[in-house]
């Protein structure tokens, strides 16, 4: 896998070409002459990763077994494994911050170890436990702990991982099962110097359909969205904006990220997002997104915006002032403009906006332990030892 594409897989925009645009130095780890969209500053390249992982194996009879810390390495698959062909494969994407007391907090692992339950329900594969799932996180933390630095702009992005390893080519579900986490140090850069992102429309695939697999995180969901992707950087722009599959008009998500956009003004202002409708993933962001706003005192809305009443509702004066993308990967990455077949349009000014640029700030502080942890949010990780040696893989 290259940078780019594993930033694809975690919903971050690419490096964009520079633009007049650009006023601000180049990023440091960007190619000459590129600086990063705010996407791609908070992900990383995704390939910085810490020294160790967790596995837990699925047999049946036993269930979960052999929790173990190991040094980060490959892992020897038969060819016959049957996650790589009927892609009976799931993950889960998740940070964990330095606060200010330099300690290590996770952000709502407890969400994510119920959806990683329930994308394991959908493809016939054994849930894993959430203290289990909460465990090996907090263990992997623990012992790569030092690889997160002490800059507030880096976090360590965990990508909990479990496929079916049996090994047989008949076409049913496997009896045994590999959970994996990994990390690695995702950041670098905040606040100003990066450029909002281009959506561009899609028409010509469906990312989900009613009944199918979008409202969980499942491996196959995200390579159909690949040649989208590829025609939206020839395309000039950083992400795909996909349409419900049934009727091509309302506006759902991204390929890894769900959508805001904000309406109103003055007092009147509120962010509105797709209710889950059942094909779009239902991001831990997006909810912290919306309760955020409510306490910040914005209104909050979860309505169907059809794609025409986003581009009519976007001149001056209209009912649309701002839009922007969240996720785990990319945190906040505000919408520059639209690019559609029926006519593109630009958000705003095209520079982030305040209300972007206010739910970004109050996230980023939250997660960072800069603000009281009111919701419970934040799950420490306990300190440990780190001069305890990784158990070694067995042969
Ligand atoms: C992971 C993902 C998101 C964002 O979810 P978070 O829990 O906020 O990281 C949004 N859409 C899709 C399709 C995703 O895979």
């Amino acid at each position: 896998m290259t940078n780019t594409d594993t930033a694809v897989a975690l919903g971050a925009a690419r490096v964009q070409p520079p633009s007049p645009r650009s006023q601000a130095p180049p990023h440091a780890s960007s190619p000459a002459g590129q600086r990063p969209t705010a996407a791609e500053a908070a992900s990383g390249h995704g390939d910085r990763f810490t020294g160790h992982m967790f596995s837990i194996e699925y047999e049946p009879g036993a269930g979960w077994r052999r929790p173990e810390l190991l040094p980060l390495g490959s892992v020897p698959l038969h060819p016959g494994t049957v996650g790589l062909h009927y892609g009976q494969a799931i993950f889960e994407g998740l940070k964990a911050f330095r606060q200010p007391d330099g300690s290590i907090a996770v952000f709502r692992p407890r969400d994510n170890a119920r959806r990683f339950q329930r994308s394991a329900a959908r493809l016939a594969m054994p849930p894993l436990p959430e203290a289990m799932f909460l465990d090996a996180i907090e263990r992997l933390v623990a012992a790569d702990a030092s690889a997160l630095p002490a800059d507030p702009a880096q976090s360590l992005y965990l990508r909990p991982l479990m496929f079916a390893t049996d090994t047989n080519l008949m076409l049913k579900p496997s009896e045994r099962y590999r959970f994996l986490l990994m990390a690695f140090v995702a950041g670098g850069f905040f606040g100003a110097g990066v450029d909002a992102i281009s959506v561009r429309v899609n028409h010509n695939h469906a990312r989900a359909m009613p009944g199918g697999t979008g409202d969980v995180k499942i491996a196959g969901n995200y390579a159909p969205t690949f040649p989208a992707q590829i025609e939206a950087e020839r395309a000039g722009c950083q992400q795909v904006l996909w349409l419900d599959s049934t009727e091509n008009r309302w506006i759902e998500e991204m390929s890894g990220m769900n959508l805001f956009l904000v309406a109103g003004r003055g007092h009147r202002t509120e962010i509105v997002t797709s209710p889950l409708t059942g094909t779009l993933l239902p991001g831990v962001t997006r909810d912290t997104v919306l309760r955020l706003a409510a306490r910040l005192g914005y209104g909050v809305r979860e309505e169907r915006i059809a794609l025409s009443q986003w581009r009519d509702g976007s001149g001056p004066g209209g009912r649309f002032t701002e839009a922007f993308a969240c996720g785990t990967a990319a945190v906040i990455t505000s919408v520059r403009d639209v690019r559609d077949a029926g006519g593109d349009w630009i958000i705003g000014d095209g520079q982030p906006g305040p209300v972007t640029t206010t739910l970004r700030k109050a996230l980023t502080n939250v997660q960072r332990g800069r603000v009281p942890d009111t919701e419970g949010w934040l799950h420490p990780v306990p300190r440990t030892d780190l001069s305890v040696p990784a158990r070694t893989c067995s042969p």
